[in-house]
């Protein structure tokens, strides 16, 4: 018996507030029945504002490597080249993927500290003039890095290839964070999760479909079946679902976007960054380092900090979690050990920041790692100061 809530500060699934937990305290009804259909129709409709898209989202009962695969099946077919863009190890799984499936990627390799290079993926477009390239893939939000890519620059640097390429981006752990703007930027597929900025359990994940993409699909694809959207499209117009949906999901996802929507959507944003200000005062305040090397692309929902000999990140998380209960989020690959991750995202407030800050900096006291003191005591000053 631990007293206490858990701290959960790991960047997704992040803590689901007590609103989405009773809204799912609920009995699952017949999903094919009117009552259903009411709320079918308000989620699929109200999902649109969250991604900024006037086009269709599809909801897959599935965590967010579905509907990865859901993206890829659906536009490409047997053999296709795919350009990707190494950011961090949610992009080496997405490639790995599209590998195993057969489709063939370009896997344009990264540092895991910078973001997606547009006049990189611009230059390999350019030169790819029998437009072979049938989709560009960048993750937004690199979890396992917390750098977060210009997908607009992306877009801009399609357009000036003049290449047919489709965009397709990975938005799991930035939806509902960070900014993102299906239509604005010209994203054909957008990748989401619901664990993550939308405040939900594990289990649902989505893809948001341009009318490029929607023409991809009906007109070629890969073989699939449960992932096809062709067989979302007629019971989606109903508010229905071609197989049982994950009801007890779809209540809580109600109530999340009913509380993104009283937040706004832009004042979410906003509370991600200034949380994401104050994390990062305070890891400069301790004389560590962060991964992410530009200032531009720190991530805002997520910060991952070196450790200074590169090594005994596991140690200090295990610290951190036996003395006050707090799980932090682990190296993953190329950075594992070397790294720990802060997740600042999702149902979050100062105090939660303030609790998770004194933690970290406890946690390097106690696993003796060498640091300046004062980090917490800066995040602290930083939100006084900055009150929105
Ligand atoms: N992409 C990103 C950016 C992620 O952070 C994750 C999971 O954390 C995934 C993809 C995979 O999603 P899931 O673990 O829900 O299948």
């Amino acid at each position: 018996m631990r007293a206490g809530r858990h701290f959960l500060q790991i960047p997704g699934p992040t803590n689901t507030p007590d609103r989405v937990l009773r809204a799912m305290h609920r009995a699952v009804i017949d999903h094919r029945g009117p009552e259903f259909a009411e709320l079918g129709l308000s989620l699929l409709d109200d999902l649109k504002t969250v991604f900024k898209t006037r086009n269709r989202v599809v909801i897959y009962p599935a965590s967010g490597t579905g509907a990865w695969e859901a993206a890829l099946v659906n536009v490409l077919a047997p053999g296709d080249k795919v350009l990707m863009y190494e950011t961090g190890q949610f992009a080496t799984l997405w490639k790995n993927m599209a590998a195993k499936l057969g489709f063939d990627p370009v896997f344009m390799q990264g540092d895991w500290r910078t973001g997606a290079n547009a006049d990189a993926i611009g230059a390999q477009l350019v030169a790819d003039s029998r437009h072979q390239i049938k989709a560009v893939c960048v993750v937004h939000n690199d979890t396992a890095t917390g750098i977060t890519s210009d997908i607009a620059a992306v877009r801009a640097a399609i357009d000036a290839a003049s290449h047919p390429a489709l965009l397709m981006v990975d938005t799991i752990s930035s939806l509902g964070s960070i900014d993102f703007q299906t239509d604005a930027w010209g994203v054909d597929v957008v990748v989401a999760g619901s664990q993550k900025g939308l405040m939900l359990p594990p289990g649902l994940s989505f893809n948001a479909i341009s009318d490029k993409a929607w023409a991809a699909c009906k007109a070629g694809g890969d073989r699939r079946s449960y992932w096809d959207w062709r067989d979302m499209a007629g019971p989606n117009e109903k508010g229905f679902f071609p197989y049982t949906p994950a009801t007890t999901l779809l209540y809580g996802l109600r109530e999340a976007l009913d509380m993104l929507a009283e937040e706004g959507l832009e004042a979410v944003f906003s509370r991600h960054a200034r949380h994401a200000n104050s994390t990062r005062l305070a890891v400069e305040t301790w004389g560590l380092e962060i991964l992410a090397v530009n200032a531009e692309e720190r991530s805002n929902s997520l910060t991952a900090v070196l450790m200074p000999d590169n090594k005994g990140a596991d140690h200090l998380r295990a610290e951190i979690l036996d003395s006050f209960d707090m799980s932090l989020g682990t190296g993953l690959n190329k950075v594992a050990d070397r790294v720990f991750r802060i997740g600042h995202l999702g149902d979050f407030n100062d105090l939660m920041l303030m609790g998770t800050l004194c933690g970290v900096e406890m946690g390097l006291m106690r696993a003796g790692v060498a640091h300046k003191k004062g980090g917490a005591q800066a995040a602290m000053e930083y939100l006084a100061e900055h009150i929105s």
